[in-house]
């Protein structure tokens, strides 16, 4: 079973088009362990990623789950696969030796040259991030060469779309996602959406000159876009209602999707007394195509929700 471990909802940015609530809530080392356990009860491997908030205030607590789960892997035969979603800022050699031991697949956030205008330490002066996080971007390709960028574009990134996305690559990402901004923090307009669309063609123009010069350089949502309509498969990001990835928050209530957390009509279970079998079941039903999208165009490029 693969679970998103949210070990705290503190952070050391402030990021603007941030959702996590703010409060002082930290997983315990009870609710880890009892996470981990569930990990391992279904199917034939367990996942974790590390989550926040920023995962990297409670490395010990990635430590602990780390060594839990590689033993445990080791006496049940189930394989035992990690990743982080992390802004960066608290890497250090130390981890990253680790956690290249393990295997962990790190997604470090970064918006490159969109970084300080929405990315923002969390003290007073709400501190520009950028020259921080490019010097553990440098480390974190010098241990792993296969970590990706996750760049979230909201409209005031929009104007840096494509030069973003080149100083990733330049920087030396072989892999960079990146995701548009949305949430009760963020309006997109008519106008913003008319500056995204050269971005991305501009975007476009150049992954195709690599793509000819026979460089390996993976870009989401385009890369993905394009497979999927040759598949013939829908290349919207469907939704999986607790199915692929649950969340597990630092009380260890377990959702459907980070989207979800702290709707109670969406409260799936907790780590102590597992998940509620009708509940998950129900959930399901909601991730399927509506009565409403049957008949439209274009039910086969949408997320249909
Ligand atoms: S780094 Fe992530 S968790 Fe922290 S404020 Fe920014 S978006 Fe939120
Ligand atoms: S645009 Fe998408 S969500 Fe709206 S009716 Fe069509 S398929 Fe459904």
């Amino acid at each position: 079973m693969n679970l998103t471990l949210h070990l705290t909802e503190n952070c050391n940015m402030d990021c603007s088009y941030c959702i996590r609530e703010k409060c002082p809530r930290d997983m315990t080392e009870e609710v880890l362990f009892k996470a981990c356990d569930l990990a391992f009860s279904k199917g034939s491997r367990a996942g974790l990623c590390f989550f926040g908030g920023e995962p990297l205030l409670k490395k010990d607590l990635i430590y602990k789950a780390l060594d839990y789960c590689e033993e445990r892997s080791r006496l049940t035969g189930m394989r035992f696969d990690s990743k982080m979603t992390t802004n960066g800022s608290l890497l250090d050699e130390e981890f990253l030796r680790k956690a290249k031991e393990s295997g962990m697949v790190i997604g470090l956030s970064f918006d490159g040259k969109a970084q300080d205008c929405c990315r923002r330490f969390a003290d007073r002066d709400r501190s520009p991030t950028f020259d921080r996080v490019e010097e553990k971007a440098k480390l974190l390709l010098e241990y792993m060469p296969d970590s990706v960028a996750l760049a979230t574009i909201a409209p005031d990134a929009v104007p840096y779309y494509f030069e973003s996305v080149k100083y990733l690559h330049d920087l030396g990402f072989r892999r960079v996602s990146a995701v548009i901004a949305y949430g009760r923090k963020v309006s997109w307009t008519d106008d913003d959406l008319e500056l995204l669309r050269p971005q991305i063609e501009m975007t476009a123009e150049y992954i195709k000159d690599l793509f000819i010069a026979g460089e390996k350089f993976s870009f989401s949502p385009l890369d993905s876009k394009i497979s999927e309509c040759i598949a013939g498969r829908n290349p919207a990001e469907k939704c999986h209602l607790g199915v692929r990835q649950m969340p597990v928050t630092p009380g260890g209530e377990l959702y459907p999707c980070t989207s979800f957390i702290n709707d109670e009509d969406y409260l799936m279970g907790n780590v102590f007394d597992g998940l509620d079998d009708n509940k998950v079941r129900e959930i399901a039903m909601r991730a399927q195509v509506p009565e409403t999208c049957k008949d439209c165009d274009l039910r086969t490029r949408c997320t249909n929700s």
